[in-house]
């Protein structure tokens, strides 16, 4: 795999999931964009970055506004002259019982992790094609295929991406760029020592995911040469959603 001198978006990488893709992607050589409303988490994660030798810029950016998603890329244009590889990871979790949401929160939850996926696509997209292409990741998660109750706007979301995903990679595939789609299940982004045996065991693969399982899906579907995988959800998840439960 070879990243060298590749530009790469990561959104919501100040923390979490984001923060390990936009390093992984920094230690195989890459330019690494950190866009994150977190300002203090982005300087942190970017510090991270140089002192391991790896390169990259912080951009603030609220991908809940379209007017920042235009600045994030005129940024990058402006800053490396091309985009190669977005990564839509930034997204909110909020649980509420359909009978309380308002349609305030419904709209907020969204915005936050549907719309900015198409516009932050579009953006890169517009880029990318006047390049050689480019590849683009959308992160989504195994709660867009199942369900525990009261995560309605973020269940709709997910599902949201699944069909987005194949909708854009069929729209830019003229434009030779990649559109796929990751479904984490359980992936621990606090402390992994605190996770009890019964949050390992309930997996088929016996343990809870981690933010690196996730990042190398992101190189592997990015990777040059790797492009027969296209307008595809991976997911990610350790066989939870291949398990079946009936109590017995
Ligand atoms: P996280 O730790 O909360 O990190 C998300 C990052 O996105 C934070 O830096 C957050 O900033 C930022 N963000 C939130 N709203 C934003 C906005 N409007 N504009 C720009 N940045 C924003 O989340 P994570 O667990 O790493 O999750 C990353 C992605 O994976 C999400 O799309 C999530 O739905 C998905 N996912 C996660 C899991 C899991 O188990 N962790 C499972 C399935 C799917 P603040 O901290 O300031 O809000």
């Amino acid at each position: 795999m070879s990243f060298s001198k590749k530009v790469v978006v990561v959104t919501g990488a100040s923390a979490g999931i984001g923060q390990c893709i936009a390093i992984s992607y920094a230690m195989e050589k890459a330019r690494v964009v950190i866009a994150d409303i977190d300002e203090k988490g982005g300087q942190k994660t970017l510090k991270t970055i140089v002192a391991a030798g790896g390169s990259g810029i912080f951009a603030r950016c609220d991908v809940r506004e379209p007017a920042d998603i235009e600045s994030l890329f005129g940024l990058v244009v402006k800053e490396y002259g091309r985009v190669d590889i977005l990564i839509n990871n930034a997204g909110v979790s909020r649980w509420c019982s359909p009978y309380d949401l308002k349609v305030e929160e419904w709209d907020d939850i969204i915005n936050t992790n549907l719309r900015s996926v198409f516009l932050c696509s579009r953006e890169a997209a517009r880029i990318m094609k006047e390049g050689i292409g480019g590849s683009i990741v959308n992160i989504a998660s195994t709660r867009a295929l199942m369900s525990e109750p009261g995560t309605e706007a973020y269940a709709a979301t997910k599902g949201g991406i699944l069909a987005l995903t194949h909708a854009m990679a069929v729209s830019l595939s003229e434009d030779n760029i990649q559109v796929n789609c990751i479904s984490p299940g359980w992936i621990e982004t606090g402390d992994y020592k605190r996770l009890r045996d019964v949050d390992h065991k309930q997996h088929l693969s016996g343990r809870v995911g981690k933010p690196v399982d996730i990042a190398r899906a992101c190189l592997y579907l990015t990777a040059p040469g790797n492009d027969f995988v296209n307008g595809e959800n991976i997911v990610i998840d350790g066989g939870m959603t291949r398990k079946m439960i009936y109590h017995h």
